[in-house]
This record gives structure tokens, C-alpha cells and sequence, in this order.
């Protein structure tokens, strides 16, 4: 149950704020590798970016934890002008309560946004709030250990379609 997502989108683009309204979810805590953007990179796609204007004028609040470094996160995130978390030993939820203090709100109102199971689904599972998976932005994976914990992702997602859920896109 830790590890079976709760919902699937396509890409952070597919996440509306008539969704997040309907759900009572008013903050959120991006991943950054493979989430926002491909993994390592430091582009930023107008369809990102657009999209995280349009969650600010929600009244979305948003911050980044990632198990990233500083070095690989830092600049990304000034970018967008998103506070960060790095090297946040995700599935560990202690990036999370680091996320929830800054956010100011409580865990029922607070989403974790990942494309990984075994990390980002996870580590909302055992802090104890939901998790909006998204399918990773691109197929390549850097870290090794990353793309081992991918080998064993596919038995969960496909677990999610069989229980009825749907692809949000
Ligand atoms: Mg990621």
C-alpha cells in the first residue's frame, strides 16, 4: 500500500488546481530528476514553467526536496525561485517534515510530486501523505542505483490500472 500509487499523471503538466482543490491539497513538494525536468538537466521546458505559474496564481504553495545535491539542485531551483531541500535521503521522510514546516500546512493538505516509486511514493507513504506520481519526463536515469530500484517499479503501476486507476493527462 506503500507503494501502489494513489494516482498516475502523465507529467506535472497533467496536475490541475481543480484537481488539487477537489482533494483539499493547497501545497506540494516537487522532485526535481525526471519530474520537472530530465534527469541532471537544467532546462526548463515553457510548459514547466508555465505550469508553475499557473499552480502559483491557485494559490498553490511549492517547494523542491530532492535526493539530489546542492550543486545539481541549487541552480534549478533559483531558476524557478522555488525553496529547496537536497540530499533528502527520500524514502527517509525527514525532507518531507523539513517540506511541511516551510510550507506551514498540515499533511492532509500537502502532496508529494515524483516520478519514483521506491523514493518519491514512498516517502510520502511513511510521512503519511499522498503522493501525485508522475511518469518520469524522460527514459534516461544517471544514478545506477536508480535505474536497479526502476527494474522494480512496473509490478506497481500496473497494480494502480488494475484496481481501476486511471492515467491523468
Ligand atoms: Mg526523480
Amino acid at each position: 500500500m506503500l507503494l501502489t500509487p494513489e494516482y498516475i499523471f502523465k507529467n506535472v503538466e497533467a496536475i490541475t488546481p481543480e484537481f488539487l482543490r477537489q482533494k483539499g491539497i493547497c501545497a506540494l513538494v516537487l522532485d526535481v530528476d525526471n519530474t520537472l525536468t530530465g534527469d541532471g538537466s537544467q532546462q526548463l521546458e515553457d510548459s514547466v514553467s508555465a505550469w508553475l505559474d499557473t499552480m502559483r496564481a491557485a494559490g498553490v504553495s511549492l517547494t523542491i526536496v530532492s535526493n539530489n545535491t546542492a550543486k545539481r539542485v541549487r541552480p534549478f531551483a533559483e531558476r524557478i525561485g522555488l525553496a529547496w531541500v537536497p540530499l533528502a535521503c527520500k524514502p527517509l521522510p525527514v525532507g518531507l517534515m523539513v517540506a511541511r514546516r516551510r510550507l506551514g500546512v498540515k499533511k492532509n493538505q500537502m502532496a508529494m510530486v515524483g516520478d519514483q516509486i521506491y523514493t518519491d511514493r514512498l516517502a510520502a507513504g511513511l510521512f503519511g501523505i499522498r503522493c501525485l506520481y508522475v511518469m518520469p519526463r524522460t527514459p534516461h536515469d544517471k544514478s545506477r542505483g536508480v535505474k536497479l530500484k526502476r527494474k522494480f517499479e512496473p509490478p506497481f503501476i500496473r497494480k494502480y490500472y488494475k484496481k481501476g486507476g486511471t492515467l491523468y493527462e
